[in-house]
């Protein structure tokens, strides 16, 4: 019994943990922005009259305030795969962290996508895998930046199809990482050839 309900007890907690810190976010913003923006009630109006009243944000404040932090939240996702990759950590890597191996994932023309494919429309769009481009991202040419921990240095990486000595632009002289990930590229490809 102890084994079965383990894992759910770790996700109870997980999302008591995420909720108060939303919550706690949440009313923060509000009263930078709008102090008076709080009313002193129940939940809700079905809630049992016993239950104490507590400090609420009025809802569309309390919107505003949530958006706010989703969007800050997305932005340090993006954050933290630039220093991922620093840390020479693989975009397919950050795709399991990003949640992308746990289901197919399809490009909106249904064609289907890897998880590293999925991690770098995201990093370099915010986008979503089945999320079409706007117009304006048409043609772009999407780019990554990071610091290098095996180098020291600022390296652009342009694109996961091309070979790492093209796509990663910045490294310094014998870089370690580059040359890590150059051998396991040249491994795929010649395991590609071979099967
Ligand atoms: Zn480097």
């Amino acid at each position: 019994m102890e084994a079965t309900t383990k894992p759910a007890d770790h996700g109870l907690a997980r999302q008591a943990i995420g909720r108060r810190i939303v919550s706690t976010g949440i009313a923060e913003l509000v009263t930078h922005d709008t102090p008076d923006a709080f009313e002193v009630r129940r939940r809700s109006p079905r809630s049992d009259p016993a239950y104490p009243q507590m400090r609420h944000p009025k809802p569309l404040e309390g919107i505003r305030a949530a958006r706010f932090l989703a969007r800050i939240a997305a932005g340090e996702v993006r954050t933290l795969a630039a220093e991922a990759r620093g840390h020479g950590m693989t975009w397919t890597q950050i795709g399991e962290a990003l949640g992308y191996a746990d289901r197919p994932l399809l490009y909106v023309d249904g064609a289907r996508m890897t998880p590293a494919e999925a991690a770098w429309k995201l990093a370099t769009t915010g986008l979503e895998p089945d999320m079409p481009y706007p117009p304006r991202l048409h043609g772009h040419a999407p780019a990554v930046s990071w610091d290098c921990w095996s180098c020291g240095q600022r390296v652009s990486e342009t694109g996961i199809e091309q070979i790492p000595g093209e796509s990663q632009r910045g490294h310094g002289f014998g870089c370690e990482q580059l040359a890590a990930e150059v051998a396991a590229a040249d491994a795929a490809w010649n395991a590609s050839i071979d099967g």
